[in-house]
């Protein structure tokens, strides 16, 4: 079976794009009880961005600390509740932050309409009923949150998205002058998360053309931004990174990803490390694996003067590595991937730790 996937219905690009969103936002303000919410990173408060939000009388802004935790399926359900008992039903919701806020918004796009709490429907089609409109304005790039199908929630019992159709944006809005604030080394961890989308994507069993075209490019734009000569945070590579992180995204939508994702999903599970940090980590012991995207990825650590912490295994016992490689070993689907079908013949749950031990 091919992937047959819906891809964001709109999206506008370039620098200064964001004093669109007002215009784009008219066109459906009259749907349900005609007010819009503004879901954004606390960052904001008190910027001159936050000033610029086109926002009308009746109208919601919310500012949230996304560093407090990430999103919870109990902060989406209050966020819900709260909204719909005062204000009613929002004409549409528009994210404007990270991933984090990117994830808040089209959560709680799709929980508007679906009775009952998120925790019910975190996993793969669960979620009954389309979403209200919704809208993606990205101001950190790298994790293609802005692209993907799923919007990840921690709940009591699992951290898992809520994943299907419903949950793509309507609307994406990238504008590069929003990125141009991030602080330099999330500016390199979240961008590797794009990087490192890219390898996996193409070293693995799930790779084809489609896939190929997207993470070729993301790649050489990648390159642009943090290894060839012009590299850094420039605003000509603030563009480059933030169209690097969408086509990365699909490349990885249409493909897999593979071995570090994996670890790094048990490093957030266990440890609470952040995506994208968790990455870097675990990408930079993983040669053997995948040889030139990590002498790559060590050249544009060095040339941006990042350093990763070394020896962290050390500190962790044996249950916590054990616990972390569980993790990782329960995600058959970036095995299969990045080993082959027949993976559980070359990677134990000791291969696994030995790969924890490595970091
Ligand atoms: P984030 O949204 O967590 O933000 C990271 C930090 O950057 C925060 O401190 C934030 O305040 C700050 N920030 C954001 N924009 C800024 C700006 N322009 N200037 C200065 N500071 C700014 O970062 P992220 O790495 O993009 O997202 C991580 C989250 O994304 C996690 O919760 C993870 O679960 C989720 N995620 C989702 C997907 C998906 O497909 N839905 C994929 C990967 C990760
Ligand atoms: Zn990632």
């Amino acid at each position: 079976m091919h992937k047959n996937f819906k891809g964001i219905e709109k999206t506008v690009f370039g620098r200064g794009a964001f004093a669109q969103l007002g215009d784009i936002l008219n066109e459906r303000r009259g749907d349900n009880d005609k007010f819009m919410v503004f879901v954004v990173d606390q960052y904001f408060k008190g910027k001159p961005l936050a000033s610029q939000i086109p926002q009308k009388p009746g109208d919601v802004v919310m500012f949230i600390d996304v560093d407090k935790h990430e999103p919870t399926t109990e902060q989406i359900d209050a966020m819900r509740d709260d909204i719909l008992a005062k204000n009613g039903l929002p004409a549409g919701i528009v994210g404007i932050g990270g991933g984090s806020i990117m994830d808040i918004a089209k959560a709680a796009s799709l929980m508007f309409t679906n009775e009952g709490s998120s925790t019910l429907y975190q996993g793969l089609n669960l979620i009954k009923k389309p979403g209200i409109y919704h809208v993606g304005v990205p101001t950190i790039s790298g994790t293609g949150a802005e692209v993907s199908m799923t919007a990840v929630l921690t709940g009591p019992v699992k951290k898992l998205g809520l994943k299907c159709e419903w949950t793509v944006f309507n609307q994406v809005v990238l504008d590069p002058d929003l990125i141009a604030s991030v602080p330099r080394d999330w500016w390199f961890y979240t961008g590797m998360d794009t990087y490192i989308h890219c390898v996996e994507s193409e070293n693995g069993i799930y790779n084809n053309v489609y896939s190929h075209a997207f993470a070729e490019q993301s790649m050489k734009l990648c390159e642009d931004v943090y290894l060839n000569e012009g590299s850094g945070q420039t605003p000509e590579n603030d563009e480059k990174l933030m169209v690097a992180s969408l086509m990365g995204g699909l490349s990885l939508t249409y493909s897999e990803v593979g071995v570090c994702h994996a670890l790094s999903y048990g490093l957030s599970k266990i440890l609470g490390t952040r995506h994208c940090y968790a990455n870097c980590l675990a990408f930079n012991h993983l040669h053997d694996y995948y040889p030139q995207g990590v002498a790559d990825f060590k050249k544009m650590l060095k040339k941006h003067n990042i350093t990763l912490p070394q020896g962290l295994a050390k500190e962790w016992s044996d249950e916590t590595i054990t616990k972390m490689a569980e993790v990782s070993y329960n995600l058959p689907h970036m095995w299969n991937h990045a080993i082959g079908l027949d993976w559980k013949d070359k990677i134990t749950l000791d291969t696994i730790k030995e790969l924890f031990k490595r970091l």
